[in-house]
């Protein structure tokens, strides 16, 4: 451990032996015959790209996905050596990044090919790209109908060696649309022969994001590219029941009672008077507001976790406090912890749960939780 900091005891807890867990958990259920992607985007969904990715390197993952360049170079700096796919490809003046950093852009526009291919020719070398195809997500990527004339064109550059092609499903967590999904792995399928006609000899193949890689076997192509499932988000890539590995989270929530006050029947609390105490009453002030992740929205409606139990958020979050009606526990004390996102006891509060309450999915909760908001990790 080091040395004590004084510091605001709001903290985000990040257990990476539980992200380990999940890695060869999922790695188990999908199959060891695949290459894995850890997708460490948006500082691995909040939960500190350099750590997880060091410890998943170490946990023999074989790639890392990045959204943009600047992220990927945050890695090769943490000494990160395995190969990182930028899935966002590059905007025009990060070609020299791109190449110096030893990052492989995914590429699905000819400008940024051609931009690519002079840059590298400039340096004497050849860059590996991976080619996206669109397969009906609708968003970047080729238009599958144009694959085939993109694979033509990009022959015509010749500092650029296709490595890659790759597809990302709309709907992969939602069985009722499977239907869908089969109809973009036939797409892919389609853009793949249009890539081996013109000879590229594609080492990887890939099109599941988590849900398709546990859910639909057949879209393993022979690397998976695996967020959610790494940091536990369950609830967001399963529906309820369906099977899938045994995933836990990574990310709890944590901090400490600042202040504790009685507060008569019938006073008003908070920002906009919105909650109204119906009895006399012992409200905790807690550290932690909108400005580091805790949703303004769940004012009124999220729960958290004071000596193990649930005690309701009362009033508007502001931007630095959040109020606890802490009147049914019996021993409740300044300092004690409070758990806003985590496990206390028998009791448990995901961040699918605040999702639920904030009309999102758990990936944007933990996204959300702010850089004021220090990372502590256990399992360094
Ligand atoms: C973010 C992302 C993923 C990871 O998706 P999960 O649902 O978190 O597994 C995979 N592929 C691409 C292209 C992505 O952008």
């Amino acid at each position: 451990m080091s040395a004590p900091i004084a510091r605001r005891p709001t903290i985000c807890e990040i257990n990476l032996d539980n992200l380990a867990e999940n890695f060869r958990a999922s790695r188990q259920f999908i199959g060891p015959e695949y290459k894995y992607m850890a997708i460490v985007k948006a500082d691995a969904y909040g939960h500190g790209a350099v750590e997880c990715s060091n410890r998943l390197e170490a946990e023999g993952v074989d790639w890392f996905g990045v959204a943009i360049p600047e992220e990927g170079v945050e890695l090769r700096r943490a000494g990160i050596r395995a190969p990182i796919l930028c899935l966002g490809s590059f905007w025009h003046g990060q070609e020299t990044i791109v190449i110096d950093n030893d990052l492989t852009p995914v590429v699905f526009d000819i400008e940024k090919a051609a931009s690519l291919s002079h840059a590298a020719a400039a340096r004497g070398q050849t860059v590996d790209i991976h080619v996206k195809i669109d397969t009906g997500m609708g968003r970047v990527g080729v238009r599958h109908d144009e694959a085939a004339r993109f694979a033509k064109h990009l022959t015509t550059f010749g500092n650029l060696n296709v490595t890659g092609l790759m597809t990302h499903f709309a709907v992969a967590d939602d069985p009722r649309q499977d239907e869908f999904t089969v109809t973009q792995m036939a797409r892919f399928d389609e853009a793949l022969a249009a890539f081996h006609d013109v000879a590229y000899r594609l080492e990887i193949i890939d099109l599941a994001n988590s849900p398709g890689a546990i859910s639909h076997p057949q879209s393993r192509g022979n690397l998976v590219r695996l967020g959610g499932a790494l940091y536990g988000l369950l609830d967001d890539i399963l529906p309820p029941g369906a099977e899938g590995p045994n995933l836990k989270p990574v990310a709890s929530l944590r901090s400490r009672i600042a202040y504790l006050k009685n507060v008569p029947k019938g006073d008003d609390l908070g920002y906009g008077r919105t909650f109204t105490t119906k009895r006399d009453s012992q409200i905790a002030l807690v550290p932690v507001g909108y400005a580091d992740g805790y949703a303004r929205g769940l004012s009124n409606k999220a729960s958290a976790l004071v000596n193990e139990q649930i005690v309701p958020v009362v009033g508007r979050v502001s931007m630095d406090w959040t109020l606890l009606d802490v009147t049914d526990l019996d021993h409740v004390r300044v300092d004690d912890q409070v758990t806003l996102i985590g496990s206390d006891g028998a009791n448990e509060i995901t961040a699918a749960d605040l999702a639920r309450q904030l009309g999102t999915i758990g990936y944007e909760v933990t996204c959300c939780i702010s850089a004021r908001v220090p990372r502590v990790f256990t399992g360094l």
